[in-house]
């Protein structure tokens, strides 16, 4: 199956990007929005393995302490085909650091993941060809900065059923819920 980690929103952080996708699709010529359900945050992609276990094992000896994220502006990827449009995060050593330690971690399991630097986006749309002059860092200005406390990252399940791209929450783990964890 395929499999990536992920952080889950927050009702209130999911209604802001709600909100921000359906005002970017006002000014959108082409695009495939994500679903409300389907927004994320990834911490790293595992892509095609059936070493469930193995991933589940690899995320419980992250150690880590919860700690907020706030959303900051919009942005995209350029593609040929459309770009892939996001929202940011304020910069955020905690959820640098977190990434990282998920990644090592999974690497150290023997998972072989892509060798690029993270950097934290929450996809809102892909293939997206906005109106000629859409100002999009203007836009990203009007968006609220929405700030959720981080409690658990996910093992994440991606497939397609009947056609809609479904994610699963298969595992996951609390941060910083080690009760015998030395300080
Ligand atoms: P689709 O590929 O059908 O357009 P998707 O990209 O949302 O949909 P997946 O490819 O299963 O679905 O990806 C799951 C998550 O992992 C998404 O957040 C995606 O952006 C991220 N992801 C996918 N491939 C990679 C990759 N090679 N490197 C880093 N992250 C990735
Ligand atoms: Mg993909």
């Amino acid at each position: 199956m395929r499999l990536f980690v992920a952080i889950l929103l927050s009702q209130e952080m999911t209604d802001a990007l709600c909100q921000t996708m359906q005002t970017l699709r006002q000014h959108t010529v082409a695009g495939r929005f994500s679903r409300r359900e389907n927004l994320h945050l990834t911490l790293a992609f595992i892509g095609e393995t059936n070493r469930v276990a193995q991933a589940k094992q690899a995320l419980s000896s992250v150690q880590a302490d919860p700690f907020s994220m706030q959303l900051d502006g919009v942005g995209r990827f350029r593609r040929d085909s459309g770009d892939i449009v996001w929202a940011g995060l304020r910069k955020n050593k905690s959820l640098e650091q977190l990434a990282q330690q998920v990644q090592q971690q999974l690497r150290q399991a023997g998972f072989v993941l892509q060798d690029r630097s993270f950097a934290a986006h929450l996809t809102l749309g892909r293939e997206v060809v906005l109106e000629d002059g859409f100002d999009l860092r203007s836009f990203g200005k009007t968006v609220p900065a929405v700030s959720m406390q981080v409690n658990r990252i996910s093992l994440m399940k991606s497939e397609r059923i009947q056609g809609k791209l479904t994610y699963t929450e298969i595992g996951f783990v609390g941060l910083n819920n080690d009760t015998d964890r030395k300080s």
